[in-house]
């Protein structure tokens, strides 16, 4: 295991040089404020010794020449919205905030392409493309306080996947400050490119292990004029998620395809002081369809009101703002519930979901916290969250690892993965050891160590060195 050396006075100076005294804090308010993303379970949490907000990318850079050559480890921060402590130092160190670098820099609509800076923040991005006529189609659901960098570090996913892809689909380009301090530009302004390694797609979704993202070229989409939301209730889960693969085969090019179970509806209604239809009993499927012609809107809301009826929907709605918002507050409904949880997020084959989900709330039922499920379902990314309530601390570790041992070994034998969307972090780093193929793992670890020979970058997240 690496060790690294403490930030000391001078450290400190050489810090304060580079990005002003200003940026550089290290009062105890501070420090404890870093100690953790979305993180509630203090297990987790680990103070930096020191945070910096450098302004330019030289600045990053200048910040990274500092931490190789006294030693230091560098955590990258967005807005810290991670739940897989991804933005946690796990060794101390460094904490580098984003969020100074907060500027659109250009959007040409015409071309359809906006230059950012990595601290914007996501909603921003989408609101500067929408009033452009626009669509940014990289949409978390944290989008209202993620960092644009956090999103192309963690490779997000989010509401609109399905029919757009994640974020790693919407990029042109990155300028990424390197584990050794150069800068440089990764990818280009191209439709298409056979011109060597595609270091722009390694570094995003590396999770802040490979390169600090300091801008980028992000695609723009013509928006759709039309649009359908629509709330299909199910009083029998297996059914709704069934209705999944079926709508994705009937060509519906969905936008959205959302699952709730009637866990998470309950939680999600409760913390926004809203109430649904079937509240008590129903688990939900929301569907949004965007179309170009009006035409084509009625012709697909017809279909897809079949496809609800068919698969056996309890009632078909049109889903309003309020079941967005209920949607939006899933996280922090269970939150409410119980002080500690966990959050899985794990990803199978879309036509595997329903099996995964049946087999999973089962197997949950043998223990003894609470588990709901949550899915971006077109996707076939299910959010297991685990909740501790009354259990003590052991009976808490010690249940939620069998848990864990059974459902990952059974996710990866149907072809799933251990994240879809929120990466390993320090989290899972242990599980990504014992699940990753050994020869896919050894080809991560020397890529790591070519980019960063010195392991000064992010240490403890991903996999183990
Ligand atoms: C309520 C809620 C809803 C969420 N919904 C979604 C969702 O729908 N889809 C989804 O994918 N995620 C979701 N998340 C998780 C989280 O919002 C995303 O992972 C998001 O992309 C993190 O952005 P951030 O700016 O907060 O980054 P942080 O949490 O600060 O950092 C995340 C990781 O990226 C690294 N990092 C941050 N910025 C940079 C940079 N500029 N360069 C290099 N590395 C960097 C950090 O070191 C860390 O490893 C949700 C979280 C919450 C709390």
């Amino acid at each position: 295991m690496k060790k690294y050396d403490p930030v000391n006075e001078e450290v400190l100076a050489a810090l304060r040089k580079a990005v002003g005294p200003d940026y550089v804090k290290n009062d105890p308010e501070t420090l404890e404020r870093y100690k953790t993303d979305e993180e509630p379970d203090p297990r987790y949490h680990h103070r930096p010794e020191v945070v910096v907000a450098p302004a330019t990318a030289a600045e990053v850079a200048a910040v990274m020449k500092i931490a190789n050559r006294y030693n230091v480890p560098v955590t990258p921060r967005g807005a810290g919205t991670s739940v897989s402590c991804g933005a946690i130092p796990v060794y101390g160190g460094i904490v580098l905030l984003i969020e100074r670098m907060n500027k659109i820099l250009e959007l040409n609509s015409s071309a359809m392409y906006m230059r950012v800076e990595a601290g914007c923040r996501t909603i921003d991005i989408q609101k500067a493309a929408n009033e452009a006529g626009l669509l940014y189609a990289g949409d978390p659901c944290s989008a209202e306080s993620c960092l644009i960098g956090g999103n192309l570090a963690t490779n997000a996913g989010g509401n609109k996947a399905v029919r757009y892809g994640v974020t790693r689909n919407q990029v042109y380009s990155v300028e990424v400050v390197t584990p050794t301090g150069e800068i440089t530009e990764l990818g280009y302004r191209l439709k298409k490119c056979s011109t060597g390694y595609c270091l722009d797609q390694l570094v995003i979704g590396s999770e802040g292990t490979l390169g600090i993202i300091t801008a980028a070229t992000l695609k723009l989409l013509p928006l759709c004029p039309y649009r359908l939301d629509l709330l299909a209730v199910f009083t029998d889960v297996s059914k709704a998620v069934a209705l999944v693969p079926l709508l994705i085969k009937a060509g519906l090019n969905p936008t959205s395809v959302e699952f709730m179970d009637n866990g998470f509806v309950r939680a999600a209604s409760d913390y926004s002081e809203t109430r649904l239809p079937h509240y008590e009993d129903g688990s939900y499927v929301i569907v949004t369809v965007e179309t170009y012609s009006e035409e084509e809107l009625d012709m697909k809301t017809e279909k897809l009101s079949e496809l609800c009826e068919e698969a056996g929907a309890t009632d078909v709605l049109e889903a309003d703002e309020r079941v967005w918002r209920v949607r939006r507050n899933c996280l922090e409904g269970s939150k409410a519930l119980s002080k500690v949880s966990t959050s899985d997020d794990l990803v199978v084959p879309v036509d595997k979901i329903a099996d995964c989900l049946d087999h999973l709330m089962e197997v949950a039922k043998g223990f003894d916290f609470r588990c709901m499920c949550l899915a971006h379902a077109g996707d076939g990314n299910l959010h297991f969250n685990i909740l501790k309530m009354d259990l003590d601390d052991e009976q808490w570790e010690q249940q939620l690892a069998a848990f864990h041992k059974i459902a990952y070994a059974y996710v990866y034998s149907i072809g799933g993965r251990l994240s879809g969307e929120h990466g390993i972090g320090a989290k899972k780093t242990a599980y990504m050891d014992e699940y990753t193929d050994p020869v896919e793992l050894a080809i991560m670890r020397s890529i790591k160590r070519a980019l960063d020979p010195n392991l000064i970058l992010n240490p403890g997240k991903l996999f183990t060195m």
